[in-house]
């Protein structure tokens, strides 16, 4: 059996259902398109039950299904990740229309090992966004 959406597949790969509320949550984000905070999310759900939303949208997170963004002003907001087996990644930021573009980078990543080296510490995670201005801003 194929499943044609991309986030039920990486669901149920993971042991998940899509169930109703999950489904309902997003439906809601598919249609607050590019970025949207939690706030927004259930706000434009209101029969899915505020500790749901954020359970589903811890869960789609933790899933990579939705990237967490830190925009330049300290806002978090967040975006679906339609691509399937999406993989680590960060964000570059456009500071003028808010637009996000994802880039990997093993360079990057070696920097960690570096880091535990220096430090001593065991590093679980990391969060690194850039900020600038997108082509189209940068062409005015
Ligand atoms: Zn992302
Ligand atoms: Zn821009
Ligand atoms: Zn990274």
């Amino acid at each position: 059996m194929s499943i044609a959406d991309p986030i039920e597949r990486a669901l149920s790969r993971s042991g998940h259902r899509l169930t109703a509320p999950r489904r309902a949550v997003l439906d809601t984000m598919r249609d607050l398109g590019n970025h949207f905070t939690a706030e927004d999310v259930q706000h434009a759900s209101p029969a899915v039950g505020r500790a749901t939303v954020f359970r589903t949208m811890k869960l789609l997170r933790d899933l990579d299904i939705i990237c967490q963004v830190v925009l330049d002003d300290g806002a978090v907001v967040y975006q679906l990740n339609e691509e399937d087996d999406s993989q680590h990644h960060h964000h570059v930021v456009c500071s003028e229309c808010g637009k996000v573009a994802e880039f990997a980078s093993d360079g990057l990543e070696r920097v960690l090992d570096d880091v535990a080296r220096a430090t001593g510490f065991e590093i679980d995670a990391h969060r690194l966004e850039f900020y600038g201005r997108c082509a189209a801003c940068h062409a005015r």
